[in-house]
């Protein structure tokens, strides 16, 4: 029930976000010499309510946590280890950090949220009347302390003497509410009954009304794609931006209190670790804006740090783009879509703070403190480097089949957030949330520019495009060959791929560390009988890339050529045409396959690994190059 319960609270976004909130139960446990002990299995750190298991409670000593709750004073990190020492599983996860509150609640369930309604009510000038005249007198009002030892110690204190009884619940003002009850139902119930009396207060007061709504200009894609650069910068990483052009977000972004509301502080403190104090407001000169907020933030700390604090990257986490939307950032999709969750409630519940007098969050010092508390910095140190393409945009050609394919997942499998194109669709299971497919014909310069302008609408820019799309025609000898074999040759390995670049030019040149993969052939090095048109559009798509790797240098886009051979996983080889070619060399089929110095098989994979590769870091100072992947070959060589 527990387990349950927890589920059911998780599952509502007005409640919790995204491992926010935590709830415990009281019961016994068996030490392994047989001794019973009273047990508060409350949930552990790194654990989300939604998806909460059974193993995601950590079981503490009640005892002992009602012993700490005694403490006159306790730095965090000291409460972190006893928290840890108490544990009856030392595989157990860290206790949450209100363990010691949820320990001191005479009640079997205790529940704590952030919910949307009640920090509404009491965000505001007048929060603790708000909250009385909305809640009635069964609950008990706690003014803002921090969370951890000190809250606990506050509530400690105020109910010595208290008929528990006779209290439903705490409100924690500026931060949340818990409830409690002797059953998983009657904590839930209490939960849902105080909620709701919020939601109702707000509501008769025409607060849900007062969201704004409205449709947004479709803004320039290039300004966008500076944004996310300039952001990038301040993080000292590349982030993923995803633009929110809901009606909620663009009735936001054209509030005519805009720049006074956004720039208040956030619903909680919890989301702070997240979203950082307050989001960029931007018209059209994101670099003014961003330098703007990189001096803010540095006048914020020195306002507040001690001497031995160091400064977080200066960079917002999200942003609000006059008249166009709200945008938040990640170093991966996934981090960047929990902010898009966060801001997407922060706004509606600034908006209906409005209506009761205004937000006021809490104040600068105190949010300080929860950003630099030593527990969230713990947090972030956990989170670990990342993986090698994390935060970067790629747009793939060619990516529903073969090499284009492989070079999509293993982008993706180094973290990068990935657009493929193909005239062919990809059933929708093999699409990700950070591996999307458009149907693009790359000899159209509409269906280009479309998906191009998709990729950086959905992922905030673009930093490596691999140009693979291709044909492999039929072998011809020149004097017999027609024409349409000539033309379709040269439409797809020549003509589009100039498209896709002239396309992307403007987007990649505003990139983080761009970088452009070209796929030759082997073709161009050395040429087959019977392949004129294939050999002579990849010569052509080679020195078109080498132009570029001229051209585009000063923008500080990297342009380099991968020249595979014989990829017999991909669509060009069919089992027939392999066949076909083995015979004509009279050998068999697998001899054919290992034909090459090295005496080994090249696969999608392998291309895919060296794409990745010149993308990233390790090429990083390398351009106009062209690199045969084809197990070695005497005639390139
Ligand atoms: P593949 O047929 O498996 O993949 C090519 C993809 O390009 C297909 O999904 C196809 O639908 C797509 N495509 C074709 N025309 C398109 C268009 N007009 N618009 C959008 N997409 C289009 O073959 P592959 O071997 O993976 O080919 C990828 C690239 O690798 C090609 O450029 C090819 O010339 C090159 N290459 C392949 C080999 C090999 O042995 N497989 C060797 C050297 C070079």
């Amino acid at each position: 029930m527990r387990v349950y319960s927890s589920r059911l609270l998780g599952s509502e976004s007005s409640l919790v976000l995204h491992g926010g909130g935590n709830t415990s139960v009281k019961a016994t446990a068996l030490d392994p010499f047989g001794t019973t002990h009273d047990v508060l299995y409350v949930k552990g750190s790194g654990w989300d309510l939604a998806t909460i298991e059974p193993q995601g409670f950590a079981p503490v000593r009640l005892d002992l946590l009602r012993r700490l709750s005694e403490l006159p004073s306790l730095a965090d990190s000291a409460l972190v280890r006893a928290q840890r020492s108490a544990l009856l599983d030392p595989g157990a996860p860290d206790p949450s950090i209100e363990a010691v509150l949820h320990a001191m609640i005479p009640f079997a369930y205790v529940d704590h949220t952030h919910a949307d309604a009640v920090v509404a009510i009491t965000n505001t000038p007048n929060g603790e009347e708000h909250a009385r005249a909305a809640f009635g007198p069964r609950v008990l009002l706690v003014p803002y302390v921090m969370p951890g030892f000190k809250l606990a110690r506050t509530v400690g204190d105020m109910t010595r003497s208290i008929d528990w009884e006779g209290c439903d619940g705490l409100i924690l003002l500026g931060h949340g509410i818990f409830t409690w009850g002797s059953s998983a139902r009657a904590s839930y119930d209490a939960m849902i009954r105080l909620v709701t009396a919020a939601e109702e207060y707000l509501d008769a007061r025409g607060a849900f009304r007062s969201v704004r709504r409205s449709e947004c200009g479709a803004g320039d894609l290039v300004t966008l794609a500076r944004l996310r650069r300039e952001v990038s910068e301040l993080a000292g990483r590349p982030l993923v931006a995803r633009l929110n052009q809901s009606a909620e977000a663009c009735g936001f972004a054209a509030h005519e209190k805009v720049d006074s509301i956004a720039a208040r502080g956030p619903v909680t403190p919890d989301h702070i670790i997240r979203t950082k104090r307050v989001p960029l407001i931007f018209g059209d000169e994101p670099a003014d804006a961003a330098m703007s907020y990189r001096d803010a933030y540095g006048d914020y700390f020195r306002r507040h740090a001690d001497g031995s604090l160091t400064m977080l990257d200066p960079a917002p986490r999200w942003a609000v783009w006059r008249d166009r939307g709200v945008i938040a950032f990640g170093p991966t999709v996934a981090d960047a879509n929990v902010v898009h969750d966060i801001a997407e409630h922060t706004v509606a519940v600034i908006q209906w703070a409005e209506v009761l007098g205004g937000w006021c969050a809490l104040s600068e010092s105190d949010l300080f403190a929860v950003e630099y508390w030593e527990l969230e910095q713990a947090k972030l140190r956990k989170r670990g480097s990342g993986r090698p393409l994390d935060g970067r945009v790629a747009f793939v050609t060619g990516a529903a089949s073969g090499i284009g394919r492989a070079v999509a997942h293993e982008l993706s499998r180094q973290g990068a957030a990935v657009v493929g194109a193909d005239i062919r669709g990809v059933p929708s299971d093999q699409e990700t949330p950070t591996c999307r497919h458009f149907v693009c014909d790359v000899t159209k310069a509409s269906d280009v520019a479309r998906a191009v302008g998709e990729t950086v609408r959905q992922f905030g820019g673009l930093d490596i495009l691999v140009s693979n799309a291709g044909v492999f025609p039929r072998s011809a000898r020149i004097e017999e060959m027609d024409e349409s074999l000539w033309q379709d040759a040269l439409a797809i390995n020549l003509t589009s791929h100039q498209r896709v670049l002239q396309a992307c030019i403007p987007y990649l040149r505003h990139g983080v560390e761009p970088s452009v993969v070209v796929i030759g052939s082997k073709n161009v090095p050395a040429p087959g009988l019977g392949q004129a048109a294939y050999s002579a559009s990849k010569a052509g798509l080679t020195q078109l890339a080498r132009v570029a790797a001229l051209e585009l240098a000063a923008d500080g886009i990297r342009v380099n050529v991968l020249h595979p051979n014989a990829v017999f996983d991909t669509g060009a080889w069919t089992p027939e045409v392999l066949a076909a070619r083995a015979a004509a060399y009279g050998v068999s089929v697998e001899e054919y396959k290992h034909n090459n110095l090295l005496g080994v098989e090249v696969a999608a994979h392998d291309v895919a690994l060296a794409v990745a590769a010149l993308a990233g870091p390790s090429f990083r100072r390398t351009t106009g190059a062209q690199i045969p992947i084809d197990g070695g070959n005497d005639r390139v060589i």
